[in-house]
């Protein structure tokens, strides 16, 4: 019986709540440390004649001075001890799956403990507290309704409280199927997205399932993080094998790689990251996954280039855009103009990279080989639009970079006027396959992860 609120008259409601849900036949009561403090041990002890008792220890705000938390709760004989922080950062994960090792190894309190951490980064620990010897752990029955998938634990901006009994709290579908808590071991190899946001993603549903795939002994988390030196101890103290990375940190994070790819040294940035020896290798799979999509899509094999007077758009000017650029270069493109919204943003981006600029409105007036779409208008849950009108769709190939939905409005638009499309689908699973080799050195299972992306995104409402 979780009591949450504070004075005597509250403590004296649980204390009676929870008197009542043991005489009403309840066989396990969680009891907050607050409570048993008030009732005194002999009211603990008279209730653990009828049930058995979890004493919990909750920080809603942080995760600080676990040690002594799990002091105040070992005064009380009882059948658990619950110890539950608020993670604010990676690291406060691996101390709460720490101290699981070590309340295990104490005398006598084998299988006594739980512990993980709440909050949208305490998703690690929820995940991997069962193989560290939590005794159990808590899941909502159900996925908040309406939720995207992905996102089931961590509906930021939303209340994050919606349908769940904790903040953070993962659904025991997601818990038990996508990461197999349950199962897995205390040495399973540690994956993740490191990013803030993460919740977005869709490579967790598909990284997972390429390791279940392979039946490898692995696991893909969420790895929300805004301090990366932080997350540099955090990824020691796991320990990560390798992550994926996406917003903020992908160029930032490669102020701690050790060993970079030509990809990676071209772009300034990385998406990829790998541990060999302790030692942080990265390279950059949104570049080589989509000059592997352009490959397939053209019929180039990896000797031969575009043709000598290929002319692609670019709408946008951004990260995905620059990937592009730098993706059509390696192809042997020398023809790329660039559009986009904001003129003045548009003609910087262009010189950085001795472009030739348009306007957003002189579209339709030149038909080119390629027009790649790299603006998040059209995506989920705004399927409905379409930066570009059709009479400026003017190329005889539309690359949309949006995944989620695979096909959107603008590729729509292209097909029915007879314009070949790609679709960014496509990118996402070359790159998370190039990912999962880089990582593992074992080829990845396409298909499986295809049909894990699809069933994520057939799930959106
Ligand atoms: P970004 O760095 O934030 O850049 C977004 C670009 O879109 C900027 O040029 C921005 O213009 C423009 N933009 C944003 N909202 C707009 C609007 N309402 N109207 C017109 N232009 C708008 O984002 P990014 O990383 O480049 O990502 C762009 C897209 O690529 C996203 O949809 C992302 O999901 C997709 N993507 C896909 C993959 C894949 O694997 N398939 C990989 C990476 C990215 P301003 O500069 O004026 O704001």
């Amino acid at each position: 019986m979780r009591q949450v609120g504070a004075g005597s008259k509250a403590r004296w409601r649980g204390r009676w709540a929870s008197r009542c849900a043991a005489q009403a036949g309840c066989r396990l009561l969680d009891l907050e440390i607050e409570s048993a403090e008030s009732a005194g041990a002999d009211a603990v002890a008279e209730l653990r004649r009828t049930a058995a008792v979890i004493i919990s220890f909750h920080d809603f705000q942080v995760t600080r001075a676990i040690r002594a938390a799990a002091r105040r709760l070992r005064r009380f004989p009882a059948d658990y001890y619950k110890l539950v922080t608020t993670a604010t950062r990676q690291s406060d994960n691996c101390e709460l799956l720490e101290f699981l090792g070590e309340a295990n190894a104490a005398p006598g309190e084998a299988g006594k403990w739980l512990a993980f951490c709440m909050g949208e980064a305490g998703a690690p620990s929820r995940i991997l507290a069962l193989s560290r010897g939590s005794a159990f752990v808590y899941a909502a029955a159900a996925a908040p309704a309406a939720a995207e998938p992905s996102t089931r634990w961590s509906r930021a901006g939303d209340d994050p409280m919606q349908g769940l009994a904790a903040p953070g709290q993962l659904d025991c579908a997601t818990l038990r199927e996508r990461y197999r808590a349950e199962r897995l071991p205390p040495r399973t190899a540690l994956y993740g997205l490191l990013g803030c946001p993460v919740g977005h993603s869709i490579g967790g549903a598909v990284h997972n399932a390429a390791f279940r795939a392979r039946r490898m002994d692995a696991v893909y988390l969420p790895l929300l993080a805004s301090d990366l030196k932080d997350f540099r101890r955090a990824a020691e103290r796991y320990p990560l094998a390798g992550f994926s990375v996406t917003i903020p940190h992908k160029q930032a994070i490669l102020r701690y790689v050790e060993r970079a790819d030509t990809w990676v040294k071209l772009a300034g940035a990385a998406n990829t990251v790998r541990v060999r020896r302790g030692r942080w290798e990265a390279t950059n799979t949104d570049i080589a996954g989509m000059v592997t999509s352009l490959r397939k899509f053209y019929g180039l094999s990896t000797r031969q280039s575009l043709p000598n007077r290929f002319q692609a758009v670019i709408v946008g000017a951004g990260g995905a855009a620059r990937a592009v650029v730098i993706a059509l270069g390696a192809l042997g493109c020398g023809n790329i103009v660039v559009t986009g919204r904001d003129p003045a943003k548009v003609r910087r981006f262009a010189r950085s990279f001795h472009l030739e600029t348009i306007a957003m409105d002189e579209l339709g007036r030149e038909r080119f080989d390629l027009l790649v779409h790299a603006t998040p208008v059209g995506m989920w849950p705004n399927r409905a639009e379409s930066l570009l009108q059709p009479k400026q769709i003017c190329a005889h190939a539309v690359f949309d970079l949006i995944y989620n939905p695979p096909e959107t409005l603008l590729l729509r638009l292209a097909r029915a006027q007879g314009s070949r499309t790609l679709s960014g689908l496509e990118m996402f699973l070359t790159q998370a396959a190039q990912q999962f080799e880089y990582w593992t050195g074992e080829q990845a299972p396409l298909r499986q992860m295809s049909q894990a992306a699809q069933s994520e995104l057939a799930l959106m409402p």
